[in-house]
């Protein structure tokens, strides 16, 4: 949890390592005007020209020079926080941003100015209505955009595009509940009140809508997340020659989720601009010996947690018995695309093939390949975006959080239940506006009107720290 107090911070806002340009930042919280200039002084021996740039000595306690740079002074409300800013910008090397950041804090200690935790700065900006909450988390997934597409969906977030959505829908269900809540102290007219305000066409209107906006969340978050794809098979089926084929195929490799780096086997690549987090396995096959054993417990468990399974086959021997076993120990509810590879050594070329099983309730996919030639690789491409549900040509969607995904389907839910009330002959006016105070509820929960703060906590603690 973050303190909820509103100290003076400071931070490195810049990224650790050298650099041509290091910033550091202060925010002065309840302290706000005093706290700034007192600190201008001390650091640049002047107060600063509001939102000017202003190139000054950063001095020490002494008079010394540490730096020579940038100061800005951004009075409140007109800055990032909210709150009184000071940002003095320098050279990018740890030891001189360090000495600045440590005369900051030795010059702002009478009024108890100290480091920001992570993402303290956009927290405040939240809590001062700078921002909204999806607007903050925005902040914080385009810093960590892993490819392209997700950058410029982050951008498009963060400039309000969702929250602008979310904010007219939200519209839509407040006019509906006034209308309804209206009626409900006037019973005798219940029954004509669904027919005159066309109650069931406005709520068909906010059904429409929500499912739009939860299409498009629904495929942000699939470029925020990206996809697991767990790469399995018989030793020597071609399982490091196939990862090498798909991150070839595409020019730019994407940097690594974090905590999968010191994991030398799990590359993340991108398809059409969605992170593919695949996951190269020892070989499965019965063993006696040891070390072996331990990879293979290791795979089962990574197969376990994918969203896809490549069950990878040498195309001459085709489905053995040992395939079979490894079939069978599936997880189900895991789309497994059965892969058949070295089709450059068989005189079948490359395709894709479906076929239904379990009387039609399942479809297995398999496809020919060559990983060593490059050959039937876009196939398999365009399969693994079919599995994600990417849909072709989004461009313009919000990059969205599972949190979010999960309040558009309750939000969905209530209003779909309100839609069953409608409709009953006995409309049910209070528990069709119940539905529609929840759905609102859901809806809010988004853009964080009404947020609780071990949920703030949550989102803001995952910053990283000068953000
Ligand atoms: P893994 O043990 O499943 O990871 O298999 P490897 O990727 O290490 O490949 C095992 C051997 O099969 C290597 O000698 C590869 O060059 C070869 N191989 C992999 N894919 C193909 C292919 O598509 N065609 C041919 N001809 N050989 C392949
Ligand atoms: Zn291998």
């Amino acid at each position: 949890m973050l303190p909820l107090d509103s100290d003076p911070i400071v931070a490195i806002a810049t990224a650790p390592g050298r650099g041509g340009i290091g910033v550091v930042r202060i925010s002065c919280g309840r302290v706000g005007e005093t706290a700034a200039l007192a600190l201008m002084g001390a650091l640049c021996g002047q107060a600063l020209t509001p939102r000017h740039a202003s190139y000054v000595p950063f001095v020490d306690a002494g008079g010394n020079v540490l730096d020579r740079g940038i100061a800005l002074y951004f009075p409140a409300p007109h800055s990032y926080t909210g709150e009184y800013v000071v940002e003095l910008q320098g050279h990018g090397g740890p030891v001189v941003l360090q000495l600045v950041l440590q005369r900051c804090l030795e010059a702002g200690q009478a009024f108890g100015l100290r480091l920001a935790e992570p993402g303290e700065f956009t927290r405040r900006a939240f809590l001062n209505d700078k921002l909204d909450l999806a607007q903050a988390e925005a902040v914080a997934d385009l810093i960590e955009a892993s490819t392209e597409a997700a950058a410029r969906s982050a951008g498009r977030s963060l400039d309000g595009a969702f929250s602008r959505d979310i904010h007219a829908l939200v519209d839509e269900v407040i006019t509906l509940r006034m209308l309804v809540e209206a009626t409900l102290d006037f019973p005798e007219e219940e029954i004509d009140f669904l027919e005159a305000a066309d109650a069931r066409g406005k709520l068909a209107h906010i059904r429409t809508r929500l499912d739009h906006i939860l299409g498009e969340a629904r495929q942000g978050a699939l470029l925020r997340e990206g996809l697991s794809v767990v790469l399995a098979g018989q030793p020597n089926v071609g399982k490091s020659s196939l990862l090498n084929a798909l991150a070839g195929a595409e020019l730019a490799i994407v940097t690594p989720i974090a905590g999968t780096t010191r994991d030398k086997v799990t590359q993340t690549i991108q398809i059409e601009g969605i992170p593919l987090h695949v996951i190269d396995t020892a070989g499965l096959r019965e063993t006696e010996d040891e070390v072996e054993r331990i990879g293979i417990a290791r795979t089962w468990s990574e197969i376990e947690r994918a969203d896809v399974v490549l069950h990878l086959l040498d195309a001459r021997s085709g489905v053995t018995d040992e395939d079979v076993v490894i079939d069978e120990r599936f997880p189900s509810g895991i789309p497994v695309v059965r892969v058949l590879n070295k089709t450059d050594l068989t005189e079948v070329g490359a395709s894709v093939n479906r076929q239904a099983v379990g009387g039609g309730e399942t479809e297995v996919c398999e496809i020919r390949l060559s990983a060593k030639k490059s050959l039937g690789i876009d196939l398999l491409r365009a399969e693994l975006l079919r599995i994600a549900g990417w849909q072709a040509g989004t461009e313009s969607v919000y990059l969205a959080r599972e949190r979010h995904l999960i309040a558009l389907r309750a939000a969905q839910d209530h209003v779909s239940l309100a839609t069953d009330h409608a409709q009953e002959r006995a409309q049910s006016l209070d528990l069709f506006a119940e539905e529609l105070r929840l759905a609102q509820e859901a809806l809010n929960s988004i853009t964080g009107e009404f947020t609780s703060d071990d949920l703030l906590g949550v989102i803001f603690s995952r910053f990283c720290i000068g953000k």
